[in-house]
């Protein structure tokens, strides 16, 4: 299984390749990444941001259309939410292999603070390690630490480390490996 990641032209300036390897060490799986600005749909003018549910259905359409089996991630630096919640982070859908993540809320200067390039990586790598795990099956983790652990705000986000909890791991490496098949002859 390999991820691609489409990284909209703007989303990460610079930090791409780094974020795409930090991503491939936190879940052990190779990532593809390739600059793509055609998925995004769905923005709310009165609001000033894109309904992610929307990204996500345009970027199934996507996966279909060029018959890619595994799970795509789209990185973009416009701002989402979901109905009932006034941003989100990212997001995915399981189910058919797709996730959005938003770079928006990781620059330190959307909160007035002092630009910070580390900073801005490690949430990246998190959140996007995040949001691929569930495609790779992965559920919420209740450890504040761990990767799976959903953040609410900047800080919890930031309180995570950049790995899986053993249990998470475990879980992970249960999924991939193969098959224990008795065979009777
Ligand atoms: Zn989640
Ligand atoms: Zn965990």
């Amino acid at each position: 299984m390999r991820l691609k990641i489409l990284w909209e032209s703007g989303a990460l300036p610079g930090l791409e390749i780094p974020a795409g390897r930090a991503i491939e060490l936190i879940l052990g799986i190779p990532v593809d990444a390739e600059e793509n600005g055609v998925l995004l749909a769905g923005y709310d003018p009165a609001r000033s941001q894109y309904d992610a549910q929307k990204i996500l259905h345009r970027i199934q359409l996507y996966k279909r259309k060029r018959t890619i089996p595994g799970p795509i991630m789209v990185v973009t630096h416009r701002d989402l939410f979901v109905r009932g919640a006034d941003f989100v982070f990212g997001l995915a859908r399981e189910s058919t292999g797709v996730a959005v993540v938003s770079t928006a809320r990781f620059y330190n200067e959307f909160y007035q603070r002092e630009k910070d390039e580390e900073l801005l990586l490690s949430r990246i790598s998190t959140e996007g390690a995040h949001e691929a795990g569930h495609l790779l099956g992965l559920d919420h983790c209740p450890d504040s630490q761990c990767i799976m652990f959903p953040p609410e705000t900047l800080d919890q986000l930031d309180g995570k480390k950049t790995v899986l909890c053993d249990g998470c791991r475990n879980i992970l490496r249960g999924v991939f490996s193969p098959p224990v098949i008795d065979s009777i002859n």
